[in-house]
């Protein structure tokens, strides 16, 4: 049988979106993020993070530095005892960046990002769940085909969501 996922965004959902975070410094977990991504865990979903990052193609980090804060993010979900299977992120912009990027298929609200996941994890999208803070998360997910879609209005809803969600899919 097909895997089932939560697709996560980052900023704004697993850290408090200061704007173009790229220093561990300015990274701020959302309060309850680690119950919710447990909680998914445990009922098998496949949690994996799909995130814009213009911040690239503006020039205002690197390729090298998001990966290095990547890597320190991952640590500290697996000290939680957390695992994310997989982070892909959009480094291109409509309007910044080499011309050529500039009209690519992962931005969101497109859904390659989480097209590619649904290939190279074997997910059954009308199983999986995407949880964003901007309507351009929510518009991906429906594009991907994903089965629920879900638009928290402040970090601090993040915790309701467990409540929200039916126990079993
Ligand atoms: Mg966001
Ligand atoms: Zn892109």
């Amino acid at each position: 049988m097909s895997n089932k996922a939560v697709f996560l965004d980052r900023d704004g959902v697993i850290n408090v979106d200061h704007g173009y975070v790229y220093r561990k410094e300015d990274f701020e977990f959302v309060d309850g993020i680690f119950e919710v991504c447990r909680h998914f865990q445990k009922q098998g979903y496949l949690l994996i993070v799909v995130t814009n990052q213009s911040g690239i193609a503006r020039g205002m980090y690197t390729e090298a530095d998001f990966q290095r804060l990547t890597e320190w993010m991952l640590e500290r979900f697996r000290e939680e005892g957390i695992e994310i299977a997989a982070v892909y992120h959009c480094p291109h912009h409509p309007k910044f960046g080499p011309e050529e990027t500039r009209d690519c298929d992962c931005r969101k609200p497109k859904p390659g990002m989480i097209l590619k996941a649904i290939e190279e994890f074997d997910i059954a999208p009308c199983r999986s769940i995407m949880l964003g803070d901007k309507s351009t998360d929510e518009e991906a997910g429906i594009r991907a085909g994903l089965g629920k879609n879900i638009k928290i209005n402040d970090s601090s809803d993040i915790i309701k969501i467990i409540f929200s969600l039916p126990p079993k899919d």
